[in-house]
């Protein structure tokens, strides 16, 4: 008997539920990812993600192949390609892991249906979260949750499944069944903060359980140190294992913490799970969608280039160019900079983050824009999640070593000006090189007046709210 492997955002061969199944109940087995034309030039279409996405698939070839397997490319949609190859190798079931997305559940009911005319079956497996599935974990009330924290006590308490090895053999694929090549897609961002596939996420994993996360209470802040795992492009793509991730952990405050950050990722996916339609609007419903947000396309364009004069703004918004990522304290700075000081959009830098994002992840992106912009889940008044960039970082990077990593022009400004480097006198901007509004911008605002102008903003809808409500408005 033959199954198919369809494999999406599980691209490992250890701790992989939907590869044990299939071997479990199957002679043979045949691995298949389906480059599908709205992964790649979608709404989250994303050159750098591509070119990951396809050196992982690259080495899961390599790996499969040494185990006895290979790879099978198809290039279309699954509800095309996979009745096709279903029908070629005689198979009645179709292995994958179960997501979340509204896209991917859309995804799986459309490529479920095309398999019933030849009597196959998709069967999903858990894998690409902690717990088995974040869906139905509810209140006393029987209710998803919006709030983190009861979330949280109750993951804490969800049953685990057993942590898979990685298979020694597996069977061959029937030398008949041909494979589309895989092209060169996208391109990698210049440094690319990891390096794709698991056998690199592996080798992080292992040093991060083993060394990093012990510390992880103290430094997964500090702006400058490698504090945290690094781990997001792995997850995302699922060249680890979420739930090894976290039966790796040490025991004490480092691994307690660092699990609590994995239960955020599970937490997105239960509210994205619930709440689909957030992928377009607010959670919040009708007080947030009042918000009169900017369209200012100048001042957008200096955000995401990094050119706002706020050194910590613009050190986050170039390591994400640099790198592919950036660090959760810097995501937190400019995202509530763009949106509550700029007043900007949230789903522009949605959009922006998803673009250029090596572990860009709909739930989890999605997610933490509508907290930052205090239009989603675990509501908190909008002023608390209103960061002011200078004391950020005072406190998240006191040296200034991240800001002169990734703002050389800033190299030269004493560390006194560094946090507001349009405070240095003038004959001291000549004297070190860095003159504010010719090697640097100057602000592009006020903190404090934008901060003063936000809060009105959002009490200005919050009153059009309040005035319109119609019987079960959900604000
Ligand atoms: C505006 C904004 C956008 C974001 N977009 C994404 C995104 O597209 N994809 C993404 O994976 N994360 C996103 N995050 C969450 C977080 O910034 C990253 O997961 C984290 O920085 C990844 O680095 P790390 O692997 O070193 O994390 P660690 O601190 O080592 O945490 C371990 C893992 O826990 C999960 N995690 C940690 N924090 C969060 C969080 N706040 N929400 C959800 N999961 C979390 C991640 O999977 C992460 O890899 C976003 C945060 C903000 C504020």
């Amino acid at each position: 008997m033959t199954a198919l492997l369809w494999l999406r955002r599980d691209l490992r061969l250890h701790d992989n539920p939907a590869l044990a199944a299939a071997l479990e109940e199957h002679d043979t087995v045949v691995p298949v990812f389906c480059l599908d034309e709205r992964l790649l030039s979608g709404r989250h279409r994303s050159a750098p993600r591509a070119a990951f996405l396809s050196a992982c698939l690259a080495e899961l070839d390599r790996d499969l192949r040494a185990r006895g397997s290979r790879l099978v490319i198809r290039t279309g949609r699954p509800e095309a390609e996979l009745p096709r190859l279903a029908e070629a190798v005689d198979a009645a079931e179709v292995y994958a892991a179960a997501d979340v997305s509204p896209f991917a559940r859309r995804r799986d009911h459309a490529t479920a249906r095309a398999l019933q005319p030849l009597g196959a079956r998709l069967r999903l497996r858990p894998g690409c979260f902690v717990v088995d599935d974040p869906t139905p974990i509810l209140s006393g009330a029987g209710t998803p949750y919006t709030v983190f924290t009861p979330f949280h006590r109750r993951w804490l308490a969800e049953p685990r499944r057993v942590v898979l090895g990685a298979p020694a053999e597996l069977p061959s694929v029937p030398r008949e069944i041909g494979s589309d090549a895989l092209p060169a897609l996208g391109e990698l961002p210049p440094r690319p903060a990891v390096a794709p596939g698991e056998a690199a996420g592996r080798a992080r994993l292992l040093e991060f359980t083993s060394a990093g996360a012990a510390g992880y209470g103290r430094a997964h802040d500090a702006l400058s140190e490698a504090g945290t795992s690094r781990l997001s492009p792995y997850l995302h793509f699922g060249c680890i294992s979420a739930r090894e991730l976290e039966s790796r952990l040490p025991e004490g405050v480092g691994g307690d913490q660092a699990r609590r950050q994995l239960c955020w990722r599970d937490f997105y996916a239960h509210v994205l799970r619930h709440h689909p339609g957030n992928v377009e609007a607010e959670q919040q419903g009708a007080l947030r969608r009042r918000i009169r947000w900017s369209r200012s396309q100048t001042a957008f364009d200096a955000w995401r280039e990094g050119r706002t004069g706020y050194p910590l703004v613009d050190a986050g918004m170039r390591e994400l160019a640099l790198t592919g990522y950036m660090h959760n304290r810097a995501r937190l700075v400019v995202g509530s900079f763009l949106v509550k000081d700029m007043g900007i959009d949230w789903r522009w830098g949605e959009r922006w983050f998803m673009r250029s994002l090596l572990d860009g992840d709909e739930a989890n992106n999605n997610g933490n824009w509508q907290w930052i912009a205090s239009v989603g889940v675990d509501p908190q008044p909008p002023s608390r999640r209103m960061f002011n960039p200078t004391r950020q970082m005072e406190r998240f990077d006191p040296d200034g070593a991240y800001v002169r990593r990734h703002v050389p022009e800033l190299r030269p400004v004493p560390d006194e000006y560094l946090r507001e480097p349009w405070t240095m006198p003038e004959e001291l901007q000549r004297r070190v090189g860095c003159v504010i509004g010719r090697d640097y911008p100057a602000p592009i605002l006020d903190h404090a007046q934008a901060r003063r102008e936000a809060i009105a903003r959002y009490a200005q809808a919050r009153a059009a709210a309040d005035s319109a409500r119609a019987p079960g408005d959900d604000a």
